[in-house]
């Protein structure tokens, strides 16, 4: 297909603050964005997928300090942690983006210039609870009694300073008719509720700028001030597609991006970052999809309560592709979670080792002991046909609609579909026969589909189905604008038995 004639998806997660480790709740994201862009690619659509790390403000400037190192040096080592754990868990995407990388320093000087510029920036007094060891402001519920700071124990005093202010309030009219105007921009729409709750409750203006720290990016007009690092950070969506510094670019993947963030910056993504976009003259994000947070026993996962799940020590000991399943598949997206050692083993043994992997051994030993191994290619007329297609079709929607977890469930539909009709006609007991073969040539052709709808959640494991029936081409190659039509699995070659796909896991691991 001609690229100009492609569908462009540009698709990001926040960017990640370089001040910890990844985490499951970074992995939840990283997966489901992942699986995005990855339905997205079957599309046959071009897919920009975008991700990064947040590496301005005090605390870093601060770890930085602790280890003896500068910020930049500190920086650079830790980043790399967040890119060697994208790799191990399957994430393909596009751009890795780096705050303090010299094309940021150019986007955000012109996306703030262009603020300014058009006056919604300005100049006055900002007061506050000040940490002198912290360098930093506290609000008043931040404080421990007796107005001691939270991580110092010393009394904070009340301070002031010159900084520049985002004219926020004036753009509460605004972002409530872009909403009004926008019925998808923010999902689900409880998300979008609590947003629209925010705005209406009235906005205030908020600070931008620091001349107490250094290590951010200079305000352009101002060089005592550097920006705010939650302020800096939102604009990284706009420099990896080149606002400020390719005009054409940007117009290439601006508006129609899709951020994808946890509930707890909502109000960063869904109230700031659309004002700021309208302040600058640009045209806000198409859509903002906010996701839920995975408990651990019902509770948010923090250091402090010794909760905290590591994703790659889950990858090693279940395997990638159970537990990128199980983080797509338990918990409807958008709604909190409750995470489970017991949860994930069970799902991965029903339904990816009893359901999927046992349709596929099963239907592979039958068709070598009766048939000599050959084959049998779908038969448009079989029974099943129709109910497949459909649910085929549902899924497919539900990926559209940014559900991973229905979509999954309507996959693994088909494969219930599918095993009741093998249960119905038993043809491990039948002699070689026409009848045979187009029960055999229906479950190939149900392997081949699940395959294709799975494989964003499972890129390696459905792309080990694809090739253990002998697809013809890459999985990662199909269109699914005809591919998840009936009738595709032709047959013909050899099958063979191999050890399972999905060894039964247990907690013991
Ligand atoms: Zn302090």
């Amino acid at each position: 297909m001609n690229q100009n004639t492609k569908d462009r998806f540009f698709i990001t997660t926040p960017i990640y603050y370089v001040n910890g480790v990844p985490h499951l709740g970074h992995a939840y994201t990283m997966v489901a964005t992942d699986a995005f862009a990855r339905w997205h690619r079957l599309k046959g659509e071009e897919v920009f997928f975008l991700t990064g790390t947040d590496e301005h403000g005090l605390k870093v400037a601060q770890s930085a300090a602790e280890e003896g190192l500068t910020p930049k040096e500190w920086v650079d080592k830790v980043s790399v942690g967040f890119v060697e754990a994208w790799e191990k868990l399957g994430i393909d995407y596009d751009d890795f983006i780096r705050t303090t990388e010299d094309r940021h320093y150019k986007t955000v000087s012109a996306f703030l210039q262009a603020i300014y510029d058009n006056g919604y920036i300005y100049k006055d007094l900002y007061k506050g609870l000040y940490c002198v060891a912290c360098e930093a402001y506290y609000q008043k519920a931040e404080l421990l009694e007796g107005d001691l700071c939270p991580t110092h124990l010393i009394k904070v005093t009340e301070m002031e300073e010159a900084n520049y202010f985002f004219a926020l309030s004036r753009l509460q009219n605004d972002l409530l008719a872009w909403y009004e105007a926008n019925p998808n921009a923010a999902i689900p729409e409880s998300k979008r509720n609590e947003a629209l709750g925010f705005i209406k409750g009235g906005l205030e203006d908020i600070s931008i700028t620091r001349t107490s720290m250094t290590w951010g990016v200079p305000v352009p007009w101002d060089k005592e001030h550097v920006f705010y690092v939650w302020c800096d950070a939102l604009v990284n969506y706009a420099t990896a597609v080149g606002f400020g510094v390719d005009q054409d670019r940007f117009d290439q993947w601006w508006p129609s991006v899709h951020h994808v963030l946890g509930k707890d910056i909502l109000r960063f993504h869904l109230v700031w970052w659309p004002a700021m976009c309208m302040a600058a003259g640009v045209a806000p994000p198409s859509q903002l999809i906010v996701h839920g947070w995975l408990l651990v026993g019902g509770e948010k996962m923090a250091k402090s309560r010794g909760n905290k799940v590591d994703p790659l020590e889950l990858v090693s000991t279940y395997g990638l592709d159970p537990v990128r399943f199980y983080l797509m598949r338990e918990t409807p997206f958008g709604s909190d979670g409750d995470f489970s050692y017991e949860g994930l083993v069970q799902r991965s043994n029903s339904e990816l080792s009893n359901n999927y992997g046992n349709l596929l051994s099963r239907v592979i030993a039958v068709v070598v002991s009766k048939l000599h191994g050959v084959a049998p290619k779908a038969s448009p007329d079989s029974p099943i046909a129709a109910e497949v297609e459909r649910l085929a079709q549902q899924a497919a929607a539900k990926w559209d609609s940014f559900a991973p977890s229905e979509a999954l469930e309507s996959s693994w539909e088909i494969i219930r579909v599918t095993n009741s009709y093998l249960e119905a006609n038993e043809p491990w007991k039948m002699e070689e026969s026409d009848e045979l073969r187009e029960i055999l040539g229906s479950a190939l052709e149900v392997l081949r589909i699940v395959s294709i709808l799975a494989y964003p959640a499972i890129p390696t494991t459905a792309a080990a189905v694809w090739g253990r029936i002998n697809m013809d081409g890459e999985l990662v190659d199909q269109n699914i604008s005809d591919s998840l039509r009936w009738g595709q699995y032709l047959g013909g070659s050899l099958l063979e038995k191999r050890e399972p796909l999905f060894p039964r896991l247990s907690l013991e691991n």
